[in-house]
């Protein structure tokens, strides 16, 4: 993967981007996204937010080789931090890490009034997609696009979020994914099987356990009959 050549799971999450958006990448790592989509006339602007020093100097050398410099500025901070006022961002991408890291960054930049609540949000875990949709739901986020694909046999979900009045999501659609949940894919179906088979694991290696803990077979036996009813 380069500038040039993203990988199918960061093609995905820019194909989300708006046209001429004001983008932050957050957790930029080498400014890929941020990069391709400038070099693709995509996007207007850009942050792209490192908070690791090898990263960011990484993130730099690449928009500077571009010749990008005047229209990504690369910054060295911690989450939403990247962003300042003057930025007008329209749209935070956060991508490859996981759904209780991304809601932290979220969460903090909330509280610290870096997020405005008016930006599209495309936000890619790698797990814990609940969580983050439990934090968009409670923080008035809807979910208007998803999208879920493999990539060297790991599966990837993409969400994007709009401010929305009054959205509520079932527990059902919070973790499956309100839109995957109305069109199960081959590679959503893939995802929650091979989901069945972690779980009949522990469900084994709980059942052999000196003290059978029954509170958590039942828990993870509701959770295999809930998936099971999904994929049935
Ligand atoms: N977004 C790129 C992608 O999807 O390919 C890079 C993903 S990389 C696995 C995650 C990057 O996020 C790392 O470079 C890490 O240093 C950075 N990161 C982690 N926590 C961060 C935070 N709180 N603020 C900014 N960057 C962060």
């Amino acid at each position: 993967m380069n500038e040039q050549v993203l990988s199918l799971r960061l093609m995905k999450v820019g194909e989300k981007v708006p046209q001429d958006a004001r983008l932050a990448d957050i957790g930029s790592d080498h400014a890929y996204l941020p990069t391709f989509l400038m070099l693709n006339k995509k996007i207007s602007y850009a942050v792209a937010g490192e908070v690791v020093k090898g990263p960011y100097e990484s993130a730099k050398r690449q928009v500077a080789k571009n010749l990008l410099s005047e229209k990504i500025m690369v910054r060295l901070a911690n989450g939403l931090a990247a962003i300042q006022e003057e930025d007008q961002i329209d749209t935070i991408t956060i991508a490859g890490m996981g759904g209780a890291l991304i809601r932290q960054i979220l969460e903090s930049g909330r509280e610290k009034g870096q997020l405005k609540k008016t930006e599209t949000l495309i936000l890619q875990p790698n797990i814990g997609e609940r969580t983050l949709r439990e934090w968009l739901v409670l923080n008035g986020y809807g979910i208007v696009e998803e999208e879920i694909l493999e990539e060297n046999d790991k599966i990837y979900e993409i969400i994007v979020a709009e401010p929305m009045d009054s959205v509520h999501y079932s527990e059902k659609e919070l973790l499956f994914g309100p839109v995957l949940l109305q069109n199960k894919t081959e590679t959503f179906i893939k995802k929650w099987q091979r989901e069945v088979k972690a779980k009949e694991r522990v469900l084994g290696d709980l059942q052999k356990a000196q003290v059978v803990p029954q509170e958590k077979i039942k828990e993870v036996e509701e959770q295999l009959a809930w998936i099971k009813g999904v994929l049935a």
